[in-house]
């Protein structure tokens, strides 16, 4: 098979593309550089038939271990979608950001604290890109959104503002597509306060979340009105084990890889944790971790 870009290469082991550090070879993969290169290549997926997915920073993906059927794509080479631009004028009560999707949260919490763009202390420490966040609705980012631009797996260019959307809890109504770019607002605010915030946010981080070990995060969403990690922990599961994955002595709801995780152990150890926490407790957990791949 051909593709338009020269770029496109097989059998990329998506296990260096995440944070679980986790999953077999996309079947193609592809970093476009740009809008036109990414367009091509989604049209010539469609025309071939061929499934497209999306990653961004990896940071809430679990990947089969048999891989993904098709073409992956990650626009973190691009720079285009490594921007962020500032639209207001200096002045302006509000500063109006368009950010790239490949942009790494910090990077936008880091150019916020030193702009003094309050609100953004609420995306510190939040692993992953823009567009992840975007698609997640991760720390409720959607309070901040103005617009966003989407392109659909047909390859048309769609932008939707923020009366079209809808954001509720690690959810965003948000058409079917890879999502370019992102407009967020935020307050203007004392640089020092919103470095001091970012700090505190980050400490708090540190001291409460297991960030040593490999992990995609909380691997599963909080009932309403309840902690999925508190339920977990109550069920006694904190330093359960199947294979190299284990539930963080830490933070019950962060799933760990010790080191050889398979999918197939993170799968067989959320399947455990469901189980046990739906007899002791009538709750059925639900996943809050993106699976991708054969086995789904
Ligand atoms: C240590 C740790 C701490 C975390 N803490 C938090 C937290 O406090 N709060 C929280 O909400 N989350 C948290 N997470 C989860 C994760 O960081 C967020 O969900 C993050 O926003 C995901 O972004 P990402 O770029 O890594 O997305 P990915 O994991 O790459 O993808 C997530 C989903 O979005 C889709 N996607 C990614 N990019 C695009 C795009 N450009 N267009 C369309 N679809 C796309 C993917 O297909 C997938 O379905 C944590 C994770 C870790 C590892």
């Amino acid at each position: 098979m051909t593709w338009p870009s020269a770029g496109v290469r097989s059998t990329e082991l998506l296990a260096n593309h995440t944070s679980f550090r986790i999953g077999g070879p996309a079947e193609w993969f592809a970093e476009p550089h740009g809008l036109d290169e990414l367009l091509g290549l989604l049209r010539e997926a469609n025309r071939q038939g061929i499934l497209v997915s999306v990653i961004g920073g990896g940071t809430n993906l679990l990947v089969a271990d048999r891989g993904v059927r098709g073409l992956v794509i990650s626009l973190r080479r691009g720079r285009p979608f490594r921007l962020v631009e500032v639209l207001s004028q200096e002045g302006e009560p509000q500063v109006r950001v368009r950010c790239g999707s490949a942009v790494y949260t910090q990077q936008l919490v880091t150019l916020g604290g030193c702009h003094g763009w309050g609100g953004v202390d609420l995306l510190a420490g939040l692993p992953g890109q823009i567009g992840g966040a975007m698609v997640m609705n991760a720390q409720n980012i959607g309070q901040r959104v103005e617009r966003i631009r989407v392109v659909s797996w047909a390859g048309s260019v769609q932008e939707l503002t923020r009366d079209q959307l809808a954001f509720a809890y690690r959810y965003t109504r948000l058409p079917p597509g890879i999502v370019v770019d992102a407009t967020l607002r935020f307050e203007r605010a004392d640089p020092t306060a919103t470095v001091a915030r970012i700090q505190h946010v980050l400490q708090h981080r540190n001291a409460t979340q297991e960030v040593t070990l490999p992990s995609a995060g909380c691997a599963f969403k909080n009932p309403p009105g309840e902690s999925a990690g508190r339920l977990i922990d109550r069920a006694g599961l904190k330093g359960a084990r199947i294979g190299d994955a284990r539930i963080s002595p830490r933070h019950a709801n962060f799933l760990v890889n010790l080191g050889r995780a398979t999918c197939d152990d993170v799968l067989s150890l959320m399947d455990y944790v469901q189980r046990r926490v739906v007899r002791a407790t009538g709750i059925l957990l639900e996943p809050e971790v993106r699976l991708l791949g054969e086995r789904w």
